[in-house]
C-alpha cells in the first residue's frame, strides 16, 4: 500500500491571551444546534472553558474521544503557579463527570472541526475568539493509505457473484481460525 498525504488539522491554545468571554462556547453550541443557530447552550458546546476568576484561571477544552470507562487515576497539573483541578486538562467524554455530554440525551460530544454541514474553512471557534487565544494551523503529513470500505464491499461482492456467500463465509471462517 503506498503513502498519501493527509491534512491535518490543528488548535494551537494560548492560554495566556484567553479572558474567558466564553464566545467560543457560544458559536459552537448555536452552529451545531438543531435547526442551526436556533439555541446556544453552552452545555452543548465541543469546547467548554475551565474558569476561575479569582485564580485567574481560563482554560478553554476541546471535547475529544469517548470514554466507556472514567480511568485508573487522576491528573494534576500546576502552571506557573497556578494549580488546576483533577481531569481539567481531560478532553474524554468519561462517566466521571457531565462535561462533553449533550445535555438532553447524554450522548457524548466531540469537536467536529466545524466539518459539519456546511464545513467551514476555519474553525468558528477560532473565527470568534477575539483575543486570538485560538489560533488554526494546518499541515500536512504522510500516512499509509487507507483500504477503503467501498473497494471491499466491491471486492466481496464479485467473490460473492462467482463463487456464493456461503463458500466465501466458510473461507473467511476457516482464515480466522488460523488466525
Ligand atoms: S472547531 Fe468547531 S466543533 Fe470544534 S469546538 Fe470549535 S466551534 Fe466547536
Ligand atoms: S473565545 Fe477565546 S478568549 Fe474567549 S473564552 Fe474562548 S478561547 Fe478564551
Amino acid at each position: 500500500m503506498g503513502k498519501v498525504k493527509k491534512k491535518v488539522k490543528v488548535i494551537k491554545i494560548d492560554l495566556d491571551k484567553c479572558n474567558g468571554c466564553r464566545a467560543c462556547e457560544l458559536i459552537c453550541s448555536a452552529f451545531h444546534a438543531n435547526p442551526k443557530y436556533s439555541s446556544n447552550n453552552p452545555e452543548r458546546s465541543r469546547i467548554r472553558l475551565i474558569r476561575d476568576p479569582l485564580r485567574d484561571v481560563y482554560l478553554p477544552v476541546y471535547a475529544g474521544e469517548y470514554a466507556k470507562a472514567e480511568c485508573m487515576g487522576r491528573d494534576k497539573y500546576v502552571i506557573d503557579g497556578k494549580e488546576y483541578d483533577e481531569c481539567d486538562f481531560c478532553r474524554a467524554s468519561c462517566p466521571s463527570r457531565d462535561v462533553f455530554k449533550e445535555p438532553d440525551s447524554g450522548l457524548p460530544l466531540k469537536c467536529d472541526m466545524c466539518e459539519d454541514d456546511p464545513p467551514q474553512e476555519k474553525p468558528l471557534c477560532v473565527q470568534w475568539c477575539i483575543n486570538d487565544a485560538l489560533i488554526y494551523e494546518e499541515r500536512e503529513e504522510e500516512v499509509e493509505e487507507e483500504v477503503k470500505q467501498e473497494d471491499i464491499d466491491i471486492g466481496l461482492e464479485s467473490m460473492v457473484d462467482k463463487y456464493g456467500l456461503q463458500k466465501v463465509i466458510d473461507t473467511v471462517a476457516r482464515m480466522s481460525k488460523k488466525g
